[in-house]
């Protein structure tokens, strides 16, 4: 009878145990989601106003003459399109964490897709002096959710531009079968060996971001987990002192007519 009671009693403790886990497991979920719904929130609504600062600014510039004055608004303008980066980039992380990006595949021309990610920052990387390349096929259709797919590609050139001092970005596209492989190739400062799946954790900056001040270590956790709702494989190499390529397979649309002329634009 005894050890009947003592065994009621630690079932009785242990329900409690297990109900006290499961209310404060409640609290740690609805903690998060309203940590997820306040980043969205805040990092939309203060990317609108950034937008129309940004836009004043460039009204604004066309009405300077004096060449430190031209000089003070590059300046303005470059930390504004890197607080719209941080900005996009919480907006981004909270909305994937909230389950709120759906990808909407289907078919679309690469090399338009491609040109347009690599003009948007022909600004950043000809005030560093680098070069941006794009070589890809022409009139090759493949299956994806092009805005997830243009946000993916500009994480990766942004980085590339960011983190390389001297050299270029070559964004490449080959036909391999049934797939199309495309790279974000840089001659940048490379990643140790030991970090390559760090840098795709959030927050996560070598060096703690020191040399690079600006960046929250959320873009390439942007990159991996949009590709791999995309369904799209992620592969990276880098060499240390020589540059890092990331690139991912896309699917091409099938029945669609191969053509292997290359363009070796420059946008
Ligand atoms: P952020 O650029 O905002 O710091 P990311 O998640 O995009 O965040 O990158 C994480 C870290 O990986 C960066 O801080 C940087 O140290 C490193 N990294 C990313 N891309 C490159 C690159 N192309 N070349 C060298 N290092 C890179």
């Amino acid at each position: 009878l005894q050890q009947s009671q003592d065994l009621a009693r630690l079932n009785e403790q242990l329900r409690a145990q297990l109900q006290a886990l499961a209310v404060s497991q409640e609290q740690a979920v609805r903690a998060s989601a309203a940590k997820t719904r306040f980043l969205a929130a805040a990092s939309h609504d203060l990317r609108q106003p950034m937008h129309s600062v940004s836009l004043l600014m460039s009204v604004l510039r066309e009405r300077l003459q004096q060449p430190e004055h031209l000089s003070l608004a590059d300046k303005v303008s470059r930390s504004i399109g890197a607080m719209e980066h941080l900005f996009s980039g919480l907006l981004d992380i909270s909305r994937l964490d909230a389950g709120a990006v759906h990808a909407q595949p289907g078919p679309q021309p690469l090399d338009d897709m491609l040109a347009r990610v690599l003009c948007s920052y022909e600004p950043q990387a000809a005030a560093k002096g680098l070069r941006l390349q794009l070589r890809a096929p022409r009139g090759v259709l493949v299956r994806t959710d092009a805005a997830m797919l243009e946000r993916v590609l500009g994480n990766l050139v942004a980085n590339a531009v960011r983190y390389t001092a001297s050299g270029g970005v070559l964004m490449a596209a080959r036909l391999r079968g049934a797939e199309v492989l495309v790279q974000v190739i840089d001659t940048g400062p490379g990643i140790p060996a030991a970090h390559l799946d760090d840098v795709f954790e959030e927050f996560f900056r070598l060096d703690g971001g020191s040399g690079h001040p600006g960046g929250l270590g959320l873009g390439l956790s942007i990159v991996k987990r949009s590709l791999a709702m995309l369904g799209h494989p992620l592969q990276v190499r880098s060499r240390l002192g020589h540059g890092t390529s990331f690139g991912f397979l896309l699917p091409r649309v099938a029945g669609w007519p191969l053509m292997t002329d290359t363009t070796g634009v420059q946008p």
